[in-house]
């Protein structure tokens, strides 16, 4: 019998794990596909918003301004990566003009501090960031906004979890949960498990887990966005996170350096019906393209690597849904954008629903919050990485353009999430994220992985088994065709 389980291993989910991991608790964490972060979680921009975005007086933006300022310390103790880059909110006529007032007020409502949001003009935006288009007129200049790497935060959070006592059970789909008087039998495509608390944090398909128990007051609307992301290094053209002014349809085509300094440009939001859609198609990234030149006009396609997709999981009630929805099941649902900045508070405010509920939450004293970073940054030249590709040691450089060391992989694979896909290795140590985009280290890769885990290299999968085949992309030498820039 579990005390607590959470289903859903994405951000939230794992938050939520990692902050009940510091109490004496029996807690199970469900996952059906092969890893965590395999929703929303691993494909979105990846900013820690600032809190003046979201509507006043909503759970959103209570939740958000929360988190956000929870980053830096869950950063110094768990090394995911975050960095606070701030950010402009560009506009662009009188209509932006006003909206940027707007969202000033609304910023200053929420609780952000005067010293971290100002209104500023075109010299002043041109000077913090010169490849700016010069149409510009006004800009909000948010300095608490931040960038982290999302997937590494939710691995970095689940890695703690399990260290800290959490069980996680991947390929674990659940498919039925059965109420008892005081304890829940939740059926997975593996096994059934006893657990007195359910928490449901499973993303695009909570409503599905809600339904289960009779509860259908939300559903949830897959919303997708799309995404083009470029080299390593050029993400430095600018310096900041740059908005455009939002509508009632989002925050629109944002410009922005990746953590690992990558460029990033999107997302645009398309509602869908297939909640497994991750495809990117030519007529919406010609859109994103467009869009984001209005903002740096000069990006030049010919740096582009690839594009990808995530799906946001909008609910039908347009605020994150947190409560106890029935006696010891509670729905956290409905966390679109800005969940990712909020995961941290949203945690937080779990646990009180629990304590409210009448759980007994007793603090352990052996609670370990560090996890040391996967990722050991390098700086070799050219020559000396083609010197270590061969080298018989753990040194070993296993893919060239990210200079990822076999020692890195071995250690990904052996962080308590059993993990054995490529892609899996990819989100903790970057491989294959370069310029080549895996050709040269796929099966050098495979070769470590094999090793480590003892196993075939045939048995190694690219991807997880359900996503087996890769989502149909648009072709890069699309790009290339366009790279001097006739979409301007
Ligand atoms: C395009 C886009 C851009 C975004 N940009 C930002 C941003 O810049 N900043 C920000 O703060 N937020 C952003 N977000 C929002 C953020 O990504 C989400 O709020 C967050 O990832 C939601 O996390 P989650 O854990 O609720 O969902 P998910 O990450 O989707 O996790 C849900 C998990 O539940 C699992 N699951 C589902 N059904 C079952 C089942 N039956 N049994 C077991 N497991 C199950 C899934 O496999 C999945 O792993 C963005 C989202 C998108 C899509």
């Amino acid at each position: 019998m579990y005390d607590i389980t959470i289903i859903g291993a994405g951000v939230v989910g794992c938050a939520i794990a990692r902050e009940l991991s510091k109490y004496d608790l029996k807690i199970l964490l469900l996952e059906k596909t092969d890893d965590v972060s395999n929703g929303a979680s691993k494909a979105n921009s990846g900013i820690v918003h600032g809190g003046y975005a979201a509507k006043h007086g909503t759970l959103k933006s209570k939740l958000c301004f929360e988190g956000n300022k929870m980053y830096d310390q869950l950063n110094n103790e768990l090394n995911f990566g975050f960095k606070r880059t701030g950010a402009l909110v560009l506009g662009f006529d009188e209509e932006d003009e006003k909206n940027i007032n707007k969202l000033y007020e609304n910023g200053l409502k929420n609780g952000v501090d005067k010293k971290d949001i100002k209104i500023i003009y075109k010299d002043e935006i041109l000077n913090l960031e010169p490849n700016v288009s010069k149409n510009v007129k006004i800009a909000l200049l948010a300095n608490d906004v931040g960038i982290t790497s999302p997937y590494e935060m939710t691995i970095a959070l689940a890695e703690n979890a399990i260290k800290n006592g959490v069980e996680l059970k991947l390929e674990n789909e659940v498919i039925n949960i059965e109420e008892f008087s005081d304890y829940f039998n939740i059926i997975t495509t593996q096994n059934t498990y006893k657990s007195r608390y359910i928490i449901n944090a499973a993303g695009v398909y909570s409503d599905k887990i809600s339904n289960m128990l009779g509860i259908n007051d939300f559903h949830i609307i897959p919303r997708k966005g799309q995404y083009i992301i470029f080299h390593k290094g050029y993400g430095k053209i600018i310096n900041r996170v740059i908005f455009q002014t939002p509508t009632n349809k989002g925050k629109g085509i944002l410009v922005t350096p990746t953590f690992h300094g990558n460029l990033m440009i999107g997302p645009n939001a398309d509602e869908i019906s297939n909640k497994e859609d991750v495809t990117t198609d030519i007529e919406t990234l010609k859109y994103i393209i467009k869009t984001a030149k209005k903002s740096v006009p000069n990006i030049d396609l010919r740096k582009v690597l690839t594009s990808f997709s995530g799906i946001r999981p909008t609910p039908s009630t347009g605020d994150f849904i947190i409560k106890e929805a029935k006696e010891r099941f509670i729905n956290v649902a409905g966390i679109e954008s800005p969940g990712l900045t909020s995961s941290p508070a949203i945690a937080k405010m779990v646990i009180g629903i629990l304590k409210n509920s009448g759980l007994n939450l007793t603090k352990k004293n052996d609670f370990d919050p560090y996890r040391n970073p996967i990722i050991i940054p390098k700086k070799l030249s050219y020559k000396e990485v083609n010197k270590m590709l061969e080298i018989n040691s753990d040194e070993q450089i296993i893919c060239r353009c990210e200079m990822v060391s076999k020692k890195e992989i071995i250690d990904a694979l052996n962080r308590g999430i059993p993990i054995k896909s490529i892609d899996s290795v990819k989100r903790r140590t970057r491989v294959t994220m370069g310029f080549c985009q895996g050709e040269f280290c796929i099966p050098r890769v495979k070769k470590v992985i094999a090793e480590t885990l003892n196993i075939k290299e045939d048995d190694v999968p690219v991807r997880e088994k359900k996503s087996g085949i890769l989502p149909k992309k648009v072709n890069l030498n699309y790009f290339k065709s366009i790279f001097d820039n006739k979409l301007q």
